[in-house]
């Protein structure tokens, strides 16, 4: 999909989205799905971790605050990792395997890592099950100073407040069959036609590493971990996944401008990826909507295990 193929259109002004934004219904509550669970976190996890509020969203500040979960005392010989979920609101397992790595996994790694996870960074998206922001910016391209998504800002601001300088970072997203209508509507948005019958869906979990950053052994790992909870995205007849040739099975390299996994020194450490998994996948027919999304959440989590395995075999 290069956008210098696509048919110009206008770009939307501020009407059209205010339009659109009042058209977009309550589908989930952030309150009940993931405020809950942070509350039963601090609880359970004492005085391990901090669960801060690191900004609100101005369309409803009571509703929408926005959480981090940090080592409440992190040490400065252990390697500093950052995981992101919710970035893009509509991807389900983003935010629940961020919520599942918090409650199941943190406290086994803390022995090796200090960690920061966002686990719901567009919480407004996630309720209304939307790829962009109220007005309409894609927060996963707005990581850059002057960025338009106030979700990207807070994030950059808070962990910039922090000081850290992160070693590793893995941004949680899925890829679904609601892109053959988000994308559209994106590209629309900003003055460009794409159809629905160009958008290629790969089947299957992929991984997207940052141009030229190359790590086999690590994308091998998470790649290792993550085929045990469900199947990896196979390339196309060229040997591509989305234009773009394979490194290791089920793993590209690209680099957008404003990517969440592009926003800190990871980038140079030990690595930086977005995940990809496929929750509309015709081998889950005849599972459950639960089912499917506890599969998909633990394969986020196995993604995240696969690259602290890794990480904790080589940097040791
Ligand atoms: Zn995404």
């Amino acid at each position: 999909m290069r956008s210098n193929d696509l048919a110009k259109l206008s770009p939307w002004g501020p009407e059209k989205k205010l339009k659109w934004f009042l058209n977009q219904p309550v589908h989930r509550s952030y309150h009940d799905d993931v405020l809950v669970r942070l509350e039963a976190l601090k609880k359970s996890a004492g005085s391990s971790l901090k669960v801060e509020q690191y900004g609100k969203l101005t369309i409803n500040p009571e509703k929408f605050p926005l959480f981090a979960v940090r080592t409440a005392t992190p040490s400065l010989s252990k390697p500093n990792i950052l995981i992101t979920g919710g970035v893009h609101g509509y991807e389900t397992s983003g935010v629940k395997g961020a919520l599942l790595f918090l409650e199941n996994h943190i406290a086994k790694y803390s022995e090796h890592f200090n960690f920061v996870v966002a686990p719901c960074v567009s919480p407004w998206s996630w309720e209304t099950i939307n790829r962009l922001d109220p007005v309409m910016e894609n927060p996963n391209r707005e990581f850059k100073p002057q960025g338009k998504a106030e979700e990207s800002l807070f994030l950059m601001s808070y962990l910039s407040e922090l000081g850290i300088e992160f070693d590793g970072h893995i941004d949680l997203h899925e890829t679904t069959n609601s892109d053959k209508v988000f994308l559209p509507e994106e590209y629309s948005k900003n003055g460009l036609e794409l159809h629905a019958k160009d958008i290629y869906i790969p089947d299957g979990f992929y991984l997207i590493g940052t141009e030229g950053g190359v790590r086999a052994g690590l994308e091998k790992s998470m790649m290792d971990a993550v085929a045990k909870v469900t199947h990896i995205a196979p390339a196309d007849e060229r040997g591509m996944i989305l234009d773009t040739p394979l490194t290791t099975e089920g793993v590209i390299h690209s680099s957008i401008p404003g990517l969440c996994a592009e926003m800190t020194t990871a980038v140079k450490k030990l690595g930086a990826y977005t995940t990809e998994m496929y929750p509309d996948s015709p081998k889950f027919n005849g599972m459950s909507v639960g089912e499917v999304e506890a599969t998909c959440a633990k394969a986020q989590v196995a993604c995240v295990v696969g690259a602290l395995e890794f990480w904790v075999q080589t940097t040791a």
